[in-house]
């Protein structure tokens, strides 16, 4: 049965989603789709004595086959297309003259609560564009709906995230569409761990396998989503007008890396200069906050992760100590360094997706609009 506990970052009840799960894998009439956040490669593998950082991806996507998953993503497709979108909000703030307000990332759900509550009056310069789990669900809902119809299936949409929140992010009204939610079910890594070790699958005795075809693809942008700083990374490589490896190397160094709660960073941006903020975990977001508001401090853009060190450390994670979180970040840049393709404009599946899925629906699909608190 489904049992509840309460989210260290809120008033949140968390739902145990495995239950469900196992039995839409059991269900012939269903066709589970998962996808995977970044940050769990980095972090899963310490349950099967693998050192924090070392990317067992592989190994997971072997396990979920095992357990009967019908198709298996990576939700790095989707921080690409959170990164074409964000980035396009950026430059037209950065167009805005006196801007008091910088634009403010939206892909935690644990921060977009915390500015809900504490700071409604903030909400819109929030960025509009869905996090990467909610991209991606629609995007899965939407391709598989004709093949759907014609097997006589029914698509069910799981996550596995390193985050409790994300259950409240996939629950919430303004990401259902005709009735249901993008994402129909959120698995921690931790209870991923259980599931497998339910039915004795041997993680660490797997050889890896890949993903699934069509959303195999995905670039190291998408994939540094899962540490601090990674997000505004990705958003530099898109917006800077330099494309060499050495422009690449550079912004290696702006300092938007490393474990650090607030971090600041200053660069040249055509005639002028960009100011970036990025925080992580909710008391340094709140202190941030007043600075800008009392005209203390001013950014353009500002990064805020509820979790200190960024998803890397989510709460739905293995047990991590300062050690942990740092290794299984630079676990994530060494997974970056290893790709073909770094920024998210590059990444071929992004660009056939804009011509055919999305097409004329963007707006639909990659954006949302918080509801006001009633
Ligand atoms: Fe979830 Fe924490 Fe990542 Fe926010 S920072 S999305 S709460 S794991």
């Amino acid at each position: 049965g489904q049992c509840a506990a309460v989210c260290p970052t809120g008033a949140i009840t968390i739902k145990r989603d495995s239950h469900d799960v196992w039995e839409a894998i059991h269900n012939p009439k269903k066709r589970v789709v998962v996808q995977i956040a970044p940050a769990v490669r980095v972090a899963i593998g310490e349950a099967y004595g693998y050192e924090p950082g070392e990317n067992t991806i592989g190994k997971l996507v072997a396990s979920l086959r095992k357990l009967g998953i019908d198709a298996i993503f990576d939700t790095s497709v989707g921080a690409d297309l959170t990164i074409m979108e964000e980035s396009e909000e950026l430059l037209e703030a950065l167009e805005e003259e006196d801007r008091k307000y910088p634009l403010f990332t939206s892909c935690c759900p644990g921060w977009i609560r915390f500015v809900e509550t504490q700071y409604p009056h903030l909400m819109k310069y929030v960025s509009t564009s869905k996090s990467p789990m909610e991209m991606f669900g629609a995007v899965v809902k939407e391709y598989y709906r004709k093949q759907d119809k014609k097997e006589g299936k029914e698509t069910v949409s799981v996550a596995i995230m390193p985050c409790t929140a994300k259950k409240f992010e996939a629950s919430r009204e303004e990401f259902k569409r005709k009735g249901a939610p993008d994402v129909d079910y959120v698995l921690t890594s931790e209870e991923v761990i259980t599931m497998l070790q339910e039915i004795g699958i041997r993680f660490d005795r797997l050889e890896p396998e890949a993903y699934d075809m069509p959303f195999s693809i995905f670039s190291g942008a998408g994939v540094i989503f899962g540490a601090t700083g990674g997000v505004t990374e990705a958003a530099v490589r898109r917006v800077v007008e330099d494309k060499s490896p050495k422009a690449l190397k550079e912004i290696e160094f702006i300092g938007a890396r490393g474990m650090d709660g607030v971090k600041i960073c200053e660069l040249p941006f055509g005639e002028r200069q960009i100011r970036i903020g990025i925080v992580s975990g909710l008391g340094n977001a709140d202190n941030l906050l007043q600075k800008i508001e009392s005209g203390e401090e001013h950014f353009d853009f500002v990064e805020v992760m509820a979790c200190p060190g960024g998803c890397v450390a989510g709460a739905g994670q293995p047990f991590a100590r300062s050690t942990e979180k740092r290794m299984r970040a630079e676990g994530l840049y060494k997974n970056d360094k290893a790709m073909q393709i770094k920024r998210s404009e590059e990444n071929p599946l992004v660009e056939t997706l804009y011509n055919d899925l999305l097409k004329n629906r963007e707006h639909e699909l990659l954006h949302v609009h918080y509801a006001p608190e009633t």
